[in-house]
């Protein structure tokens, strides 16, 4: 059966400018990190976007080393513009990145033009398309020159394989770093991409997210649910076919602590306070520090509805705020 969008898909969905641009992004968004590679269902990943997509979540994030095996979560992103996308190519916002190990060989890591530009063209060949909405350095590389790294992004924007360029997991710094940069060659950058949650504060620390509002960039925010601890599926084990159970997952049995569980089970019961699971009360709770998307991952139809089902309250009231605070400082 030929793939027919949702006709209402827009309406539920709200949509943020980005920084100062005038991209609005999705306030949730989809990653294809795990599930979407070569190790995993088709079918499975085929249901999903198609779900997203009629839920109004337009942006789907990929990476040239998402799978595995790398590469294979762009290739599944390639035949499913062929089989269901072809038609809604200009209402999709696609990114991807470069800047982590590819393969061996010295071109095929971190920062240097010689990477990103080839690695792009690899990405595009794998998805496609002609283009990717959003082309991100994937981290900091400390040894290549910035003034490198961004007029590769400029060059690749000027030629129109990205029609938007930013960057991932760099620090307050190293943003301001970039777009001292970035501003001298005429490039905006348009995003910083790095993960924040209600576990994880890192970039509180160092005043982020005042960086990007103050250079005019938008953030979007990786493992919102902290790869799932943020939900209720570890309260009772290890589900067997959770991340934390996976082989190829990046979250270890390890991180599900004793004490990390006693916290999740307390944010559990305020989320409940307020109506909306656990999973919906973390995404809420990032859009209200000012995210411009959250960017989730799933591995089920199921998560993709409940996680939008966050926007139907992402109120916060100060007393529910300081209970969260005071949980996470235990
Ligand atoms: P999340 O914190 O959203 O974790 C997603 C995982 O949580 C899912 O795979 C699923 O795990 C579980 N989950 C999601 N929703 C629910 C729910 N409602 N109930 C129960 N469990 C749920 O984000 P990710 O860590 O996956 O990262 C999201 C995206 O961010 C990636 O796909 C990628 O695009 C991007 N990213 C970027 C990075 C960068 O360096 N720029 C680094 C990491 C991610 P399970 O499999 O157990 O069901």
């Amino acid at each position: 059966m030929p793939y027919l969008a949702n006709e209402n898909r827009y309406e539920k969905m709200q949509y943020n400018y980005t920084g100062n641009s005038g991209l609005k992004l999705p306030a949730v968004s989809l990653g294809l990190w795990h599930n979407f590679g070569g190790v995993d269902t088709l079918e499975n990943a085929r249901k999903m976007l198609r779900k997203a997509f009629d839920l109004g979540i337009n942006h789907f994030d990929l990476a040239n080393n998402y799978g595995p095996p790398a590469g294979s979560a762009e290739e599944t992103m390639g035949i499913l513009m062929e089989k269901d996308f072809r038609p809604y190519r200009d209402q999709l916002i696609i990114s991807s990145k470069a800047g982590y190990y590819m393969w061996p060989g010295p071109y095929e890591n971190w920062g240097s033009r010689k990477y990103l530009i080839s690695s792009l063209d690899k990405s595009l060949q794998r998805m496609n398309i002609d283009y990717v909405d959003i082309f991100y350095h994937h981290r900091p590389d400390p040894d290549t020159p910035l003034a490198e790294t961004i007029g590769a992004l400029k060059q690749i924007q000027d030629q129109g394989k990205a029609l938007y360029v930013g960057i991932s997991n760099y620090n307050s710094q190293q943003t301001k770093k970039a777009v001292e940069v970035a501003e001298k060659m005429g490039v905006n950058l348009l995003l910083n991409q790095y993960n924040y949650s209600i576990f994880e504060r890192w970039s509180e620390k160092e005043n982020l997210l005042e960086t990007l509002e103050e250079a005019g960039m938008g953030a979007i925010i990786y493992s919102p649910l902290a790869q799932g601890l943020l939900t209720d599926k570890y309260l009772d084990g290890i589900p067997a076919d959770s991340r934390a159970a996976k082989e190829s997952g990046y979250l270890k049995k390890d991180d599900i602590t004793k004490k990390k569980l006693e916290k999740i089970k307390e944010l559990n019961q305020i989320a409940a306070d307020r109506k909306q699971s656990l999973s919906q009360m973390a995404l809420a709770w990032v859009l209200d520090q000012g995210a411009t998307s959250v960017l989730v991952g799933a591995s089920k139809v199921e998560q993709i509805i409940e996680n939008v089902g966050s926007l139907n309250n992402i109120e916060f009231t100060n007393d529910e705020l300081a209970a969260i605070e005071a949980i996470t400082a235990k």
